[in-house]
């Protein structure tokens, strides 16, 4: 294709899920777009030579049945359009489990299990009476209740058309951080408790909005995952695009969107030929979209800049261990999550219920997600990282760990199970705030509501064929369904095509 005498109809930046599923969809959608007749022809730039940005499947070594899900990990049954995407791919799929009655807290050096609390065991923390015999996930629900009292029998579109009129403490919700409702509602000792137990560190960060809580689906949707793993999902969109005739071209970052030539417009990259189109989709998270150069071309002068600042990319990484066998299982532990305030926060157990994807049988090996981070906490495993030192044996050479890393890890671990830890086979890390992602998936800041902010950024220009979309301005954000209802608004409203047959009445759609 010559790039100029050959302008492409949409040509798609980022090959994360949204980009693909935007691929994907036109293709086989096939319905034109604006300014131009018949299918329209589509070429996807991925700037890693991987697709699937965060989602990501590592096959760990010697272990067919195991899948270390580096980035996202599970959806939810409820999560409409998504259940829907995998069925219509044809994906397989499994349970996953989140809480175990073994599973253990250690907390301020005490140990706990999570049949200990719901036996109403007492924690070491100074809590209120009407605080005592609930887990932290309990109290995390007060918090919420507080703020929208009916917020798990309200839907999606019910929780935003609040964004606007709700007021905690007299204040618009939009101006107040989840931090100040979390410090009102629980006694000072119950708020540590529950920004210990929960696992995550973000909840301390006044930048996060109260606001976010409209955005949660709190009708407990019951978890699952790919049996293949989750990046199973992007790959079976890149596969299906290619094969329906989207272009994919990995390697290729693009660099900015300019005026092209007959009031077209062209991506310049780096390195690679630029991408003369008729529509541009910028399918990025936060920070790959503030890297690219938006101070010349049609975006120049937009809102765009200014809204980046609407949400916060939260940090986030993962440490993957690989061991023989599932040692925890000594301790009754077979699946789900420990919980401790040490700098490792929580450990996730994967095991040989994952035969069904391809296990022998008597091969044993195991693994643990050994330490999930956000926020405050992945500071400190960015400085085991920089500390370099020889790297422990990987599972993908592109996730190196360093043996500091790694040693430093095992002492946790032991110090949470209070069991000796194994010498681990193989070790995978991944920093999700490192470029082009800047953190591992995004919150509203204070200060913004989503309302507002959403239908600006997926067209930032008005008159310009460039459309935003992707998980980072979306209405589900930190998850796939955010990417994918994002991507699904402007299929619909940017690119004129009909919604997709086969999903559900009801599937998301972004406001
Ligand atoms: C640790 C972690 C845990 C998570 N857990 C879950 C979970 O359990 N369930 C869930 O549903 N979601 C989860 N998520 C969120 C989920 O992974 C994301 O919402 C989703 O994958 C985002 O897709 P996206 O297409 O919007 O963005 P991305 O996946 O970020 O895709 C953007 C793509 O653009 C590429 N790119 C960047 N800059 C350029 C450029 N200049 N030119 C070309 N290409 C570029 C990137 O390489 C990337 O491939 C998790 C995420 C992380 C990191």
């Amino acid at each position: 294709m010559d790039p100029v005498t050959d302008p492409v109809d949409v040509a798609v930046v980022g090959g994360g899920v949204a980009g693909l599923y935007l691929a994907w969809s036109l293709r086989t959608r096939r319905a034109a777009v604006p300014g131009a007749a018949g299918a329209p022809s589509v070429v996807v730039l991925e700037s890693d030579g991987r697709t699937g940005g965060r989602l990501h499947t590592v096959r760990p070594p010697g272990a067919p049945h195991l899948r270390a899900e580096i980035g996202g990990m599970r959806y939810l049954d409820s999560q409409r359009l998504v259940v829907a995407l995998i069925a219509a791919l044809g994906l397989a799929h499994r349970d996953f489990t989140m809480l175990d009655d073994h599973d253990l807290h250690l907390l301020r050096g005490s140990r706990f299990t999570v049949a200990d609390l719901r036996a109403g065991a007492a924690v070491p923390y100074d809590l209120a009476p009407a605080e005592r015999g609930h887990t932290p996930q309990e109290l995390m629900g007060t918090v919420v209740r507080a703020l929208v009292p009916d917020i798990a029998t309200i839907d999606a579109a019910a929780r935003r058309a609040r964004e606007r009129d709700l007021v905690f403490g007299g204040r618009p919700v939009r101006d107040v951080a989840m931090v100040e409702v979390a410090r009102q509602v629980l006694s000072p000792e119950g708020f540590e408790y529950v920004m210990d137990g929960l696992g995550y560190t973000v909840g301390r960060d006044p930048e996060v909005g109260a606001v976010n809580v409209l955005h949660t689906d709190y009708s407990v949707g019951r978890p699952r995952t790919l049996t293949d793993g989750m990046q199973a999902l992007p790959d079976a969109l890149a596969a299906a695009a290619a094969e329906a005739g989207a272009e994919i071209r990995r390697g290729v970052r693009a660099l900015a969107v300019d005026h092209g030539p007959d009031g077209l417009l062209r991506v310049a990259t780096d390195g690679a030929d630029p991408v003369v189109a008729r529509h541009v989709v910028l399918a990025l998270p936060r920070a790959a979209l503030a890297a690219l150069d938006l101070s010349t071309g049609p975006l120049a002068g937009s809102t765009l800049a200014a809204d980046l600042d609407a949400v916060l990319a939260v940090p986030a990484a993962k440490l993957y261990l690989g061991f023989p066998e599932p040692w925890w299982e000594r301790l009754g532990i077979m699946t789900g999550k420990s919980v401790t305030d040490l700098p490792m926060r929580q450990c996730l157990y994967f095991g040989v219920e994952d035969e069904a994807a391809g296990g022998e049988a008597g091969n044993r090996s195991a693994l643990l997600a050994a330490t999930y981070t956000d926020d405050r906490a992945t500071g400190y495993w960015q400085a085991l990282r920089d500390a370099g030192g020889p790297a422990w044996p990987a599972a993908d050479p592109a996730l190196p760990a360093p043996t500091g890393m790694v040693a430093d890890a095992r002492r946790q671990l032991a110090e949470l199970h209070g069991v000796d830890v194994p010498e681990p086979g193989w070790a995978a890390f991944r920093d999700w705030t490192e470029p082009p992602f800047g953190g591992g998936w995004h919150y509203w800041r204070t200060g913004h509501l989503s309302v507002d902010v959403m239908p600006r950024v997926r067209r930032p220009a008005p008159g310009v064929n460039v459309a935003v979309c992707g998980e980072a301005f979306s209405a589900h954000q930190g998850w796939i369904l955010g990417a994918l209802s994002s991507a699904e608004r402007v299929l619909q409203d940017q690119l004129a095509q009909p919604p997709p047959a086969w999903a559900p009445p009801g599937a998301e759609v972004d406001p």
